[in-house]
């Protein structure tokens, strides 16, 4: 029995998991193994992710996270991020980001926007490098001056490129698409690059590359210009929130982290502070996020009827106010789950 370690956190992750959880439950059976970490567990037991949770996370084949929040800069010491932590821990290498509107149109704003906003399928999956980068937490302060460190591997680079091509390949994407800044960043990004020219002569599929500030631009104008994107860990980070808005926002944006024997499935978001406690926070994005762990498992057609399920919800208007809707989270699973069960069923 795959074994799954449910972490919730803080705020709407806290609201959102049960939902995913909901429809993990009714496709398959798993063993569950909760474990917390966050913002109040750190108030809890002076430890964001105790030792117990990184056990409970060792023992499992997969994770199924929340999202937590971060204290504010200056308020704990040596604070490290618990999901930060759990990829570095895991060396979870591969951030996938799968932005897809499900041809719907535009997302943006209300749902009532959505016949007026005649735009073409978009379909991009943002593959994001998550253990280097500026995220090593190499953060010095002298007297004058903070410097913080970034750091590019040859190994990292041809491992997330590498990742990307295989991904597209396995998944039949048309083009691989390298995300960068080497104009300025020659030796960092120039590494990147040079990697990223060297992995693409490999792979019959075409490749092309691109500077990250006019991308920021071109993923608004030209969104259906992009398939694969492969990309460094902050570039990634930023241009896949961007990217969410396209679809919608962060509601709808799941993503996996994946390593070599483990995997961390969480929604694009964090715990949402502003929304936190009424009960209407998107529940999709981590329900997707399912979606995606049942791919890695192998069984993409259970991943499959949770994004069809997400779809006909979409379609019919059953969503949460970031939507324009006035369902609850809850309501919205709870449409989720019975459009799979009608299914299962018929
Ligand atoms: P956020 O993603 O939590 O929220 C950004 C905006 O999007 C907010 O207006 C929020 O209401 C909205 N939003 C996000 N998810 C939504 C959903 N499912 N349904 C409806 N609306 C949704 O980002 P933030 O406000 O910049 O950060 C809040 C906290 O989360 C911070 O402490 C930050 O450090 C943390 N954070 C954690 C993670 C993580 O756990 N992986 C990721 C990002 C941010
Ligand atoms: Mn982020």
């Amino acid at each position: 029995m795959v074994k799954v370690c449910v972490i919730e956190g803080d705020g709407i992750g806290k609201e959102v998991v049960p939902e995913a959880v909901k429809i993990l439950n009714e496709l398959g059976d798993f063993e569950i193994i909760e474990g917390e970490a966050g913002l109040e567990c750190l108030k809890k037991y002076g430890n964001a992710l105790p030792e117990e949770t990184i056990e409970k996370a060792k023992e499992a084949d997969v994770i199924l996270f929340g999202a937590i929040t971060s204290p504010k800069p200056g308020e704990v010491k040596n604070y490290k991020s618990p999901i930060i932590t759990l990829r570095k821990l895991f060396d979870l290498y591969a951030n996938v980001r799968p932005i897809n509107n499900f041809g719907i149109g535009r997302l943006i704003g209300k749902i009532a926007d959505y016949e007026f906003l005649n735009i073409k399928n978009i379909d991009i999956v943002i593959i994001r490098e998550n253990t280097e980068d500026l995220y090593v937490g190499r953060e010095k302060l002298n007297d004058e001056m903070a410097i913080a460190e970034r750091v590019i591997t040859k190994k990292g680079s041809e491992r997330i490129i590498g990742f990307a091509f295989e991904y597209a390949v396995k998944n039949n994407r048309k083009k691989v698409s390298c995300i960068h800044k080497a104009n300025v960043l020659r030796v960092t990004d120039g590494l990147f690059l040079e990697v990223f020219n060297n992995i693409k002569k490999h792979y019959n599929i075409e490749a092309d590359d691109y500077l990250v500030d006019s991308t920021a631009m071109n993923l608004i104008k030209n969104p259906e210009k992009f398939d694969v994107i492969v990309t460094t860990n902050m570039f990634g980070d930023i241009l896949s929130d961007e990217a969410s808005a396209l679809i919608g926002g962060l509601g709808l944006s799941p993503s996996a982290n994946i390593g070599d024997s483990k995997a961390l499935f969480e929604p694009v978001h964090g715990s949402a502070p502003d929304i936190a406690g009424k009960k209407i926070a998107n529940p999709m994005a981590s329900i997707l996020s399912v979606a995606m762990l049942f791919d890695y498992i192998g069984e993409k057609e259970k991943g499959d009827l949770i994004r069809e399920a997400v779809k006909h919800c979409l379609i019919n208007k059953k969503v949460t106010p970031d939507l324009g809707g006035n369902l609850k989270t809850e309501d919205v699973g709870n449409e989720i789950l019975n459009y799979i069960r009608s299914k299962l069923k018929g």
